[in-house]
């Protein structure tokens, strides 16, 4: 026969406490959560912030390495999402990300997170140097020329528009096989040049390009360097670059979709020969294309 056991009725008082807390702490379960995509983030990485709130808010922003991070709300996910970038120059260490938001009760919250960001051994090479003379010693027209143009580079990459125009992950421009990547350094004559800021594809003049996402045109014109330019505005201070074209088939201010094209391959401007030189800027900070277009966006 089983003994009866006497329970102290403090014994249960401190179960009946115990099941009480562990129900209202269930209750309130709902917290903060940032996740981020590339799971493992370094210096030169474009990065996808994920957010749930531990309450319905109607707006969210965040700071991070110095930057204002716009979130807009995915309701199908309920969730926040927003691109941000980290400069090929920031060093390995925890970057804390301050979120605000702004409940649909009324009051503010808050939440930090530290976000780890690794140290990117990039590519050096040593490679001739190839391009005409007039790049390595442009004539008093040419450096006119190269003023005018950084004046225009300095306001189109101020760009900064407040809507998201981008929908889902980011597309190809061409079809073709990689030729230099992103972050590598040239040496040219034993000197390192600044690290490549784009990714280049191997096509030869006369290849379809296209948009990898939608947007609006906000530069097409020739420049000194870059040769046929078109910059496409994706919102929230992303813009994609696409150099040397050979022809435009669109102008500024035109709004393009995802997979459009946007002109021909080239090689104008400052290039060893006909390739696509593709670049993202993020709030003036150059990431990797190749990132970017592996992330699985919403
Ligand atoms: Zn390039």
């Amino acid at each position: 026969m089983p003994r009866e056991r006497v329970v102290h009725p403090a014994v249960l008082i401190a179960y009946v406490l115990l099941a009480l807390a562990a129900n209202s702490s269930a209750a309130t379960a709902a917290h903060w959560t940032v996740v981020h995509q590339p799971a493992s983030l370094v210096n030169g990485t474009p990065v996808l912030f994920r957010v749930t709130t531990p309450k319905p808010v109607h707006t969210l922003s965040g700071k991070w390495l110095g930057h204002e991070i716009a979130f807009s709300f995915d309701a199908g996910r309920k969730s926040w999402f927003a691109l941000a970038g980290v400069s090929l120059e920031t060093k390995p260490g925890s970057y804390a990300i301050d979120l605000q938001a702004e409940t649909t009760a009324g009051p503010t919250i808050a939440f930090e997170k530290k976000i780890r960001v690794h140290h990117q051994r990039y590519p050096r090479r040593v490679v001739p140097l190839a391009v005409p003379g007039h790049f390595t010693a442009p004539s008093p027209e040419d450096l006119r020329q190269i003023e005018q143009d950084k004046e225009t580079k300095v306001e189109v990459f101020k760009t900064v528009s407040p809507e998201r125009e981008w929908t889902g992950s980011f597309a190809a421009p061409v079809d073709a096989e990689i030729s230099d990547v992103f972050g590598s350094v040239r040496v040219f004559n034993g000197s390192a040049q600044r690290p490549h800021e784009g990714l280049d594809f191997r096509v030869p003049s006369g290849t379809s390009v296209a948009a990898v996402n939608s947007g609006r045109v906000i530069l097409a014109r020739p420049m000194f360097f870059e040769g046929n330019w078109v910059v496409i505005d994706h919102g929230q201070g992303l813009l994609t670059l696409y150099l040397h074209l050979s022809k435009f088939s669109v102008k500024e201010g035109d709004e393009v979709s995802k997979g459009q094209p946007i002109g021909l391959s080239g090689g104008t401007g400052r290039a060893t020969g006909p390739h696509l030189h593709l670049a993202v800027r993020w709030q003036g900070v150059y990431v990797n294309p190749q990132v970017l277009l592996q992330l699985k966006l919403p």
